[in-house]
């Protein structure tokens, strides 16, 4: 039954369709795997597997009522496993957010992208590992341990939605949901040779997203390919009344081209020499500009274009996120939220609370914001950092102009050691230099695989489109897919 975990995503449709298995069988087949290699991996925070069966059985009836009665075709999705990042709430699982702080909270509801994967017949698998409330880029951050990446038990698996990336990666799910504020999906997906998709800011309701930097976060997904990732998007984006940020756009299906090669004639894809830094690992560089090749070969027009404030992108997210962050995580207090640590006086119970509970990436990102927030300090760098991101904005809207898509390295090397930025938080923010302009910008980014180093580990390229253009990144990345094999590769983790 194991070998049900390596089959495609279209072959266990069709699979479940048929009959030829149940989504129960399913479920049990990848909770299986979980049992047997995920302690060496540590994706996982919670497993759900009573849920995952009661859910697996609903599906498994509406599959065999539709065989017996017709109609239209169910959800793609329906009887499909899934992971969610331990930080978007499923109603009575644990969600910690990779924090002790909240290590027995229990959410009375869904998010609603987990609703509405819920809605078209997800099974839902567990919480996946990430960095504390989404703060970092390896998973080290986790008060529960690091997730060690699957292609090298020694390195991370990037972050901070590193379980899940490393469990679609690993195949302990086929499908995954994570969140990205400043790159937490495509940086993971990029280290573990998975596809990742950012959307569009306002793309997909935050409602159930615990939050981190209210104006970057967003929900994407984790999937081995940029169809599948699709199907997920599809389900999940679109407004809603629970969040005033969610866009009431019609939220195009993306129909992958059926054909052994679809074309890209017609598009022009822009190379901006800002993402091109000394430093990076050559290795990643030749790959990436290997991948622009393909890109062409498939009909593409490639030209350079010029994304001037790059720079600025990194101490301006370093403002922003870190002061949304300071105002967000003050409901942690063990008044509203967190177990309330015994004192005499109120401003004891906040300090023990929080002095105790919080990790010191967390502490870190709340003085940083505080400061950046507080009178007298406000316009020098915070009202700084907002008119800079004006800027950064601009960059994309008129690079926008010239090209359809932006293709760049998603990362500057491939996946770390585990320790090996430990005692440096810059080395470590460095990670995303190439992923944090999209979040200030707002706009979708999809990170997929596009070759390995000498040591074997993934390299991934990253492309960019204007706002709630997705389709253009999965048709970009579907016929990227189509041509080459990356993203089918798999870690050999059986022997382990
Ligand atoms: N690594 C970045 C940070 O630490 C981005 C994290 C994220 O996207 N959640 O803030």
């Amino acid at each position: 039954m194991s070998t049900l975990t390596e089959l495609s995503l279209s072959e266990v449709t069709t699979g479940l369709r048929h009959g030829n298995f149940s989504s129960r069988e399913l479920a049990q087949a990848y909770l299986e795997r979980i049992e047997r290699l995920d302690p060496a991996l540590h994706t996982f925070l919670t497993l759900t597997p009573e849920l995952a069966l009661v859910q697996a059985d609903q599906a498994d009836q509406l599959l065999s009522d539709w065989r017996k009665n017709g109609g239209a075709a169910p959800s793609p999705l329906l009887g499909i496993p899934l992971a969610v990042k331990d930080i978007l709430c499923v109603a009575g699982v644990r969600c910690t957010c990779g924090s002790r702080i909240l290590e027995n909270f229990i959410p009375p509801y869904n998010a609603t992208s987990v609703a509405r994967l819920r809605q078209a017949g997800m099974v839902i698998l567990g919480k996946t590992n990430t960095d504390e409330f989404a703060m970092g880029s390896s998973t080290e951050n986790s008060a529960y341990g690091v997730t060690h990446n699957p292609w090298d038990l020694s390195r991370v698996p990037g972050g901070s939605s590193g379980g899940s990336a490393a469990a679609v990666a690993a195949g302990l799910a086929p499908l995954a949901l994570g969140t990205d504020t400043g790159g937490s999906v495509r940086q993971p997906a990029s280290l573990c040779g998975v596809t990742g998709l950012k959307p569009t800011y306002g793309r997909v309701s935050r409602y159930g997203l615990v939050a981190f930097g209210s104006s970057l976060d967003v929900v994407g997904v984790f999937g081995h390919s940029a169809a599948d990732a699709a199907l997920v998007f599809a389900q999940m984006a679109g407004q809603d009344t629970l969040d005033a940020t969610s866009v009431e756009l019609p939220v195009p299906e993306f129909q992958p081209d059926a054909s052994t090669k679809p074309s890209l004639y017609g598009l022009r894809v822009g190379v901006p020499g800002e993402y091109f830094i000394t430093g990076m690992q050559p290795e990643v560089e030749a790959a990436i500009h290997q991948a622009i090749t393909i890109l062409e070969e498939l009909g593409a027009v490639i030209q350079p274009v010029s994304l001037p404030h790059t720079q600025y992108a990194l101490p301006v997210y370093y403002l922003i996120a870190p002061a949304e962050a300071s105002a967000n995580l003050a409901r942690y207090d063990g008044v509203r939220y967190g177990p309330r640590q015994p004192a005499e006086v109120m401003w004891d119970v906040f300090r023990h609370t929080r002095g105790e509970l919080f990790g010191p990436e967390v502490k870190r990102r709340i003085m940083l914001g505080t400061y950046a927030l507080s009178a007298g300090y406000y316009d020098a760098y915070y009202g700084q950092a907002q008119k800079v991101r004006t800027l950064i904005k601009r960059d994309f809207d008129q690079a926008f102009t010239q090209v359809n898509l932006i293709a760049t390295p998603a990362t500057p090397n491939t996946a770390f050691r585990i320790g090996e930025h430990a005692d440096d938080p810059l080395s470590m923010y460095l990670e995303d230099i190439f992923t944090l302009p999209a979040n200030l910008a707002g706009v979708p980014g999809i990170a997929f695989p596009a070759g390995f180093d000498s040591k074997g580990l993934p390299i991934g390229i990253q492309l960019t489109a204007a706002s709630f253009q997705e389709d253009l990144l999965f048709r970009a990345a579907h016929a990227y897919q189509q041509a080459t094999d990356w993203h089918t590769r798999r870690p050999s983790l059986n022997q382990s």
